[in-house]
């Protein structure tokens, strides 16, 4: 069966409440006919809005961090039963951006991917290389470094309940995008790294995320290894995000 293509749109630490309506309320009418699944990642304090206004549409909500831990003395967390509660159905694991300026440890990461599964709860899960790493020949050595690390607690029944983002970290948010084939032969490898964890090879999606934009979209998502995109910067504009959305067939 040919995998759904998945579009996610991270806004990172942007749109008030006001501001994240007003984009759901244009967004959905750009996207009514599309098959794909569609998933927007608000700011805490937005989750409740985007899920209240999406109710009735196929767009999934995704919060951008979970702790671990279901309570307990975590100032500034939250736990995946409080997202739950909101109707959040899916969470971003290990973005780069908590992993650099947040300390976000691949052993935390190991207990977060079980945790979200645990409350059914779609972890996202993104690894990366740096431009040092990819520079010095290492990437596929830091992607399985990272796979293996941060799912070591999934079993691999569940491996392919995890969705991957492959986020090469010299392309997030730098405009410099990866190329075709340095995409595919990524989200090729990932795939292989986590097929032979045990995870329905097939099942898996994979999605490619660094500087996507409505121009680049459509030759990344043709690619038979990526299945679906994390958005940035693009994913603000609902007319942008749309047209990745479009982009995806
Ligand atoms: C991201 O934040 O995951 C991302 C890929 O950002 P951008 O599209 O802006 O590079």
């Amino acid at each position: 069966m040919p995998r759904t293509p998945y579009i996610a749109a991270n806004w990172k630490m942007n749109k008030t409440v006001a501001e994240a309506s007003e984009f759901v309320d244009a967004l959905l009418p750009r996207i009514a006919a599309t098959q794909n699944d569609v998933v927007i990642c608000p700011p805490f304090t937005a989750l409740a809005e985007v899920v209240q206004r999406r109710y009735g549409t196929a767009v999934k909500v995704a919060a951008q961090n979970m702790h671990e831990e279901d309570s307990g003395a975590f100032t500034g967390e939250v736990s995946a039963a409080m997202l739950v509660e909101l109707d959040v159905e899916a969470v971003i694991l290990g973005h780069s951006e908590r992993r650099q300026l947040f300390g976000e440890s691949d052993e935390a990461l190991a207990r977060k991917v079980p945790a979200a599964l645990a409350a059914d709860l779609e972890p996202i899960l993104c690894v990366g290389e740096s431009e040092a790493a990819r520079d010095g020949g290492q990437t596929e050595e830091v992607l399985e470094r990272q796979l293996q690390a941060d799912l070591a607690g999934v079993d691999g029944a569940d491996l392919a309940k995890v969705v991957i983002a492959y986020e090469p970290i010299w392309a997030i948010g730098t405009g410099k995008v990866a190329t075709p084939k340095q995409a595919q032969e990524a989200c090729a490898y990932i795939r292989d790294v986590v097929g032979m964890r045990g995870a329905a090879r097939d099942e898996l999606r994979v999605l490619y995320g660094g500087s996507v934009k409505p121009g680049s979209a459509a030759e990344l998502l043709a690619l038979p290894d990526v299945d679906g995109a994390l958005v940035g910067g693009a994913a603000l504009d609902p007319e942008d995000f749309a047209a990745i959305v479009e982009a995806a067939g």
